[in-house]
């Protein structure tokens, strides 16, 4: 596991939005920044969920949360623009900014991929991250030490057959984030990084391997050290590097 033990009050004052954060590692993700002093703002697609996740932060005593519901893969740059405008009247800046939400998508040899699943899962795994960045920057410029996180896979560093659509769009969002991090080294308070997850006890774990114990693998929570680091003051000079949280 990546080794760093993150003081209680790491994200103290610090604004965090996270998509997909009803679920998986984005809800692990969301409450374990909110344990650690962050606001954040949740952003997923099914509303009950992201009413959970907030009523457990509550409950904790943590920073008041944010419910944010927006479907990545039928939102219009619009409705990004419109969010960073909420954002901006509610917090004025935002410190941390992880794109976690993402779908699996066939796996299947490439040949038989149907063009409409494919541009589905573009859809949500890396044009919605390109244009909520894009939107969020007015914000993360707001913030003094702001941190992208882009949660990508081992796929999305070496192809792998029949990994298909997934797998292309992770190296797409390894892309999209050293792109956007050589741009913002050194003329900006902005650094990008991506984490590789590996094997984690999730829906979207079971859904690609189903015959798996799923205690086999770590729960979201036990692979939250390497995204409390990347979005704290300590990996302030770390920049466009490809991390792994186990
Ligand atoms: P998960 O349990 O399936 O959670 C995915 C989250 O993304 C859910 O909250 C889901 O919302 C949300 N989402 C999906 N489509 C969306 C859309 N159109 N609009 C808004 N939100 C949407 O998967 P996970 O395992 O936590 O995966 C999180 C990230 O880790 C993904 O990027 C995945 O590729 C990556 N990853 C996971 C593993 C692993 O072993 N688990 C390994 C490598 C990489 P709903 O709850 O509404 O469905």
């Amino acid at each position: 596991m990546f080794d760093y033990n993150a003081p209680a009050d790491l994200l103290k004052d610090r604004v965090i939005l996270i998509t997909g954060a009803g679920d998986g590692i984005g809800r692990a993700c969301a409450l374990s920044c909110a344990a650690h002093g962050a606001s954040v703002v949740l952003v997923g697609r099914t509303l009950s969920k992201l009413e959970a996740v907030y009523d457990e932060i509550e409950a904790a005593g943590h920073p008041q949360p944010a419910i944010c519901p927006l479907n990545l893969e039928t939102a219009v740059e619009k409705d990004f623009n419109d969010l960073a405008d909420q954002l901006f009247d509610t917090f004025g800046k935002l410190d941390g900014l992880v794109h976690n939400a993402g779908l699996l998508g066939p796996r299947t040899p490439m040949e038989s991929v149907k063009t409409e699943a494919w541009l589905q899962l573009m859809q949500v795994n890396i044009n919605a991250p390109f244009v909520l960045t894009k939107a969020m920057m007015p914000l993360l410029r707001a913030a003094p030490d702001a941190s992208v996180v882009f949660v990508s896979s081992s796929v999305g560093r070496k192809g792998k057959a029949y990994w298909g659509p997934y797998a292309v769009s992770k190296f797409a969002l390894e892309g999209l984030m050293q792109v956007f991090a050589d741009e913002q080294d050194g003329t900006s308070n902005i650094r990008a990084n991506s984490v590789n997850p590996g094997a984690t006890r999730t829906s979207m774990r079971a859904a690609a391997y189903p015959g798996e114990p799923p205690e086999k693998n770590p729960e979201p929570a036990d692979i939250m050290p390497v995204f409390l680091y990347l979005l704290g003051p300590d990996s302030k000079t770390i920049n466009g590097q490809a991390l792994d949280a186990q």
